[in-house]
């Protein structure tokens, strides 16, 4: 079957926008993507994340439709990784070692908070995806974590390097001739982009500016998330680990050359000033419980930026003749993009209708 081919516009070019411009382009469709600020030196919350794909952790806090899309995205991760890598020769650390949960003796029961929700949410599905530990296999697993006599290890989690995945899809983009366009702050409506200077037609345009499109998302709101960068050769672990806490969350992903990304704080702010004191407090004594050898870990990078989330959290995917936007993917960019890609996709190729929707 002939597919119809489109003349596209994406605006905004972080996690979404670039994905995105890169699955439409190897489609055939012809695209620009629009970016207001720089694309090698990206901005966005995109730049900020810890890039962990992790489905039923953020079930914990969460409804349904994460999950789902999240499982969903896991199919098409470890496909789309191989195909950029076949394409641009980058490798962007995709890794499905699954995650693992630890909690100190005094919070156990954390822990056992944490299996019963997924257990209510998920019924007989959660049993092959969270799998109890005791002391024998985590010091396997996580040797350095053999002080901890208990963990619960979710096997189907994932992660990526976003920090080699976004320049990888930009040059992707390059070699499937996306016209990009970079300082160039655009503004949506049906079938045409406004910038600056002048107003362009296209068949369908797609808004991905997250934060950028503020005023056009009902309710569309930043939450600040503070993230560090420490190195350590004494600490090694081989999965992001998650230090369950009544008080505070903590999560370390261990990246190349003795990193860890540590985070990361949830604040109902838009202010994306630089880390504070305490955040920086807390996210090092949840570290340093971990294991004491991280005292000696240098913080090599502190990072600030807003999640674009919806009201209720939820990602919008909203259609107009001429217009979709997609946005509010709040903690969970890397989790759910593949899915939403597939859903626009999907959009493209059906006539559209005026719904909301709601993943
Ligand atoms: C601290 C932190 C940790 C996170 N960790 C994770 C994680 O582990 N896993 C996960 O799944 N998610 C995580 N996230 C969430 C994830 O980063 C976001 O959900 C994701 O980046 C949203 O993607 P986006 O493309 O919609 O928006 P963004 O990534 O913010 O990109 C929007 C882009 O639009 C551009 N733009 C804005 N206005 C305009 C305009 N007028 N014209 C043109 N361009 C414009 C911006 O410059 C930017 O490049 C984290 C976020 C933070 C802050």
């Amino acid at each position: 079957m002939t597919q119809n081919i489109f003349k596209i516009a994406i605006a905004g070019a972080g996690l979404m926008g670039r994905l995105l411009a890169w699955r439409l382009s190897t489609k055939g469709h012809h695209i620009s993507l629009f970016e207001s600020g720089s694309l090698e030196k990206p901005t966005g919350a995109c730049h900020t994340a810890a890039g962990m794909i992790a489905p039923l952790s953020e079930l914990f806090h969460c409804p349904l439709p994460i999950y789902q899309l999240g499982m969903q995205s896991l199919q098409y991760w470890p496909l789309w990784v191989e195909e950029l890598q076949q394409l641009t020769g980058s490798d962007v650390n995709y890794r499905q070692a699954g995650s693992l949960l630890i909690a100190h003796p005094q919070d156990r029961t954390e822990l056992q908070q944490f299996h019963q929700e997924i257990k209510g949410k998920l019924g007989h599905q959660s049993t092959d995806q969270q799998q109890w530990l005791d002391n024998n296999s985590l010091k396997n697993m996580e040797p350095d974590l053999q002080h901890f006599d208990q963990g619960l290890f979710l096997s189907s989690e994932a992660d990526i390097d976003n920090r080699k995945l976004l320049p990888a899809l930009l040059s992707a983009l390059k070699k499937n001739n996306v016209t990009l366009w970079e300082n160039t702050a655009a503004e949506c409506s049906p079938g045409k982009i406004h910038t600056e200077n002048q107003t362009q037609s296209y068949d369908l345009v797609i808004d991905t500016r997250g934060l950028g499109a503020k005023y056009q998302i009902h309710g569309l709101r930043g939450v600040r998330g503070e993230v560090m960068v420490v190195e350590t050769p004494e600490v090694k672990l081989h999965r992001p680990v998650r230090l369950l806490h009544p008080r505070y969350q903590l999560y370390a992903v261990p990246r190349a050359n003795n990193q860890i990304v540590i985070g990361a704080t949830e604040i109902e702010s838009e202010d994306m000033s630089p880390i504070s004191l305490r955040s920086t407090m807390e996210l090092s004594s949840a570290l340093y419980s971990i294991h004491p050898a991280f005292a000696e870990a240098r913080i090599l990078e502190t990072r600030v930026n807003c999640r674009p989330a919806t009201m209720d959290n939820l990602p919008v995917v909203k259609s107009e003749p001429g217009l979709i936007r997609i946005n509010g993917l709040f903690r969970h960019g890397y989790l759910l993009a593949p899915a939403l890609v597939a859903q626009v996709e999907q959009k493209i190729h059906q006539p559209i209708s005026n719904t909301e929707q709601v993943s």
